[in-house]
């Protein structure tokens, strides 16, 4: 499954709409420093589902809303969509009629985040199960921070295993038996 676009609005420096078409052969953004590079990825996990302000750099989940600057005024809202390719419907089967996926996450001041599928508001679990069954993610191994090697390297034998089995796309099944476990 692959990614088709990233449209932003609101979104830490990208304020004005803004849209990535991420085609075949995209291999790096350049930038000078400050340029929001980073800003970008975080969109992307964000998107997906990041619960931690901290790996979004920031201190409260609203953080990620344009805090304004000398020249403009700040928003009071973000709003993040990625585009999944999915015409090899390759999405679990609850969403294979579509060819195209877009998964969108608003962010207002105070009320919190909320999330659609295709337009469809789902629960902020249904974004994170689908890309855990895709084996990708706000915390996949497809996404690596800085630091996050010499973490790897200093991590007990549990939280790597945590690593393979996101790698190996069964943490959606994992944290679905948690929640039957639960019930
Ligand atoms: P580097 O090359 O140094 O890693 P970068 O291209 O990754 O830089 P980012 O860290 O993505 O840059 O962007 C940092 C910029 O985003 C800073 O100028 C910062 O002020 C701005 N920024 C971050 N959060 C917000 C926000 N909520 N509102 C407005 N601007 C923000
Ligand atoms: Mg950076």
């Amino acid at each position: 499954m692959k990614f088709a676009h990233l449209r932003l609005s609101g979104f830490k420096s990208f304020v004005e709409p803004t849209e990535l078409l991420i085609k075949d052969g995209l291999t790096g953004i350049v930038g000078p420093n400050g340029c929001g590079k980073s800003n970008l990825v975080e969109a992307l996990t964000w998107v997906m589902g990041e619960t931690s302000a901290r790996n979004l750099r920031g201190g409260a989940m609203d953080d990620v809303i344009f805090a304004g600057t000398t020249s403009r005024p700040p928003r009071n809202a973000a709003e993040v969509t990625l585009g999944l390719d999915n015409r090899e419907r390759k999405a679990p089967a609850s969403y294979n009629d579509s060819a195209d996926l877009d998964i969108t996450r608003r962010i207002r001041r105070d009320t919190g985040s909320d999330y659609r599928i295709n337009g469809k508001v789902v629960r902020a679990r249904d974004v994170q199960l689908l890309f855990a069954d895709l084996a990708t993610g706000a915390h996949s191994t497809a996404i690596v921070s800085q630091g996050r090697v010499g973490a790897l390297i200093n991590a007990k034998p549990k939280e790597r295993r945590h690593l393979l089995e996101e790698a190996a796309g069964i943490s959606g099944l994992h944290s679905r038996r948690h929640e039957a476990e639960l019930r």
